[in-house]
């Protein structure tokens, strides 16, 4: 008789954003002529780049004639934007990183998730507290997790990110295998400087663990000095593991492309993973569509650049107009000026699912509570600067008239 996965039964109940989900629509099944504003969820809100529209109705055309037709295209991504990538986000930065060592895909959350599947059951991982859920219950998927005791995984390594350690995870004592760091982060918005990324650089390499690398936020660093590449780190092509996305960078939530970056440098016990990872893709992927990879392609164009730049200008008005706000309202806020994210303390020490019920109820906004990134997330809620900019502001003047 079949048997199952039983991790999967190990996994709590309700996903984050499915919680959220169910909380807004009792709210406004009771509530049917209250106005609901959300800057909860982290999807975006504008449309897509011209420059991307049009690459992408001539990719449409050409699919249409007999020479101009794709059908399944490289597992690994089309050579014309594995170069582009290599050359804009890498060559251009003085990051020597070579087209074979990209790897397209539709998304860096199954990226992310699915990388897992080129390691061993039994490491250990670490993950930051609060986390982007995903890295934790994938790994809970794949056994590496332990037992779920309500709050924590048993076997996971939480390292604490909270207003003492400025939001950057310290040294653990015990050394995990697997190291996730998130940077700009999603939920807390932190962003890590050179000298930080370079301890944990040294640290992997002296313990022969992996960094998995999460820069899905990358086009949000506003600030000079911070590294939007691991890679910038001396000794990072070793033991990082990079993935990007133009999900927020380019408003491709709906469109899904994302790429991973596995260096041909990073090798353990003789196995280059660059190996290990295109075996898996090749056998359980089959590409991303060539009309998105030639969408993809166009945000790096002159125009495609101007105008992606112009919409993430926007989000992060959005994102000044949350923390200035909130902050002139008396609440303490981090992130914001390298991130979409701005992570809020919740006043008086309420718990965060209070906070965020009570912001929902008295004034109508939805934001997502601290506490379903993890336990160092109670206390918090995290708005998201992916909205309009008219609701943001009139967000943003209710939350304060409720404090
Ligand atoms: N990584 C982080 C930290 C995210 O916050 C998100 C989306 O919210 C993703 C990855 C997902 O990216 P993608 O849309 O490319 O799957």
């Amino acid at each position: 008789m079949l048997t199952i996965n039983e991790n999967y039964l190990k996994l709590p109940g309700n996903y984050l954003f499915s919680e959220i989900a169910k909380r807004v629509s009792t709210y406004t099944a009771e509530n049917p002529e209250k106005d609901i504003i959300r800057l909860g969820i982290g999807d975006v809100t504008r449309p897509l780049a011209p420059a991307v529209i049009d690459a992408m109705h001539k990719a449409v055309d050409e699919m249409g004639t007999i020479e101009g037709f794709h059908g399944y295209g490289p597992e690994q991504g089309y050579p014309f934007l594995r170069e582009t990538i290599r050359q804009k986000d890498y060559i251009d930065i003085g990051v020597n990183i070579s087209a074979d060592e990209i790897f397209v895909s539709d998304g860096a959350k199954s990226d992310c998730g699915n990388i897992g599947d080129i390691f061993g059951g039994d490491n250990v991982v670490a993950v930051c507290d609060p986390v982007y859920p995903v890295y934790v219950d994938t790994n809970a998927m794949a056994g590496r997790a332990g037992d779920y005791d309500g709050t924590r995984w048993t076997d996971i390594l939480y390292m604490p990110c909270n207003e003492a350690n400025g939001f950057m995870p310290e040294l653990p004592v015990r050394t995990p295998d697997i190291i996730y760091l998130c940077f700009p982060n999603n939920p807390t918005g932190a962003a890590a400087t050179k000298p930080q990324l370079k301890l944990w650089v040294d640290y992997a390499l002296k313990n022969g663990a992996v960094i998995l690398f999460d820069s899905a936020y990358e086009a949000y660093i506003t600030e000079e000095g911070i590294p939007h590449s691991i890679y910038e780190i001396e000794g990072a092509k070793e033991c990082a593991i990079e993935f990007r996305s133009f999900s927020k960078t380019a408003g491709f939530t709906g469109n899904r492309c994302a790429y991973t970056v596995v260096p041909m440098d990073l090798k353990f016990g003789g196995t280059l993973l660059n190996r290990l990872w295109n075996r898996r893709q090749c056998t359980k992927f089959n590409g991303v569509p060539y009309v998105v990879q030639r969408g993809a392609e166009a945000v790096y164009s002159e125009q495609g650049m101007r105008e992606v730049r112009e919409i993430i200008d926007y989000y992060m008005n959005n994102a000044k107009v949350i923390r200035t706000g909130l902050q002139k309202a008396g609440l303490t806020v981090f992130g914001g000026i390298n991130s979409p994210y701005v992570w809020t303390k919740t006043p008086g020490g309420a718990d965060s699912w209070g906070f965020f019920d009570r912001l929902l109820r008295e004034a109508g906004v939805v934001t997502t509570p601290g506490a379903g990134f993890g336990p160092e997330g109670e206390g918090y809620i995290r708005l998201t600067g992916f909205g309009d900019a008219e609701a943001t502001k009139r967000a943003v003047e209710r939350v304060v008239g409720i404090l």
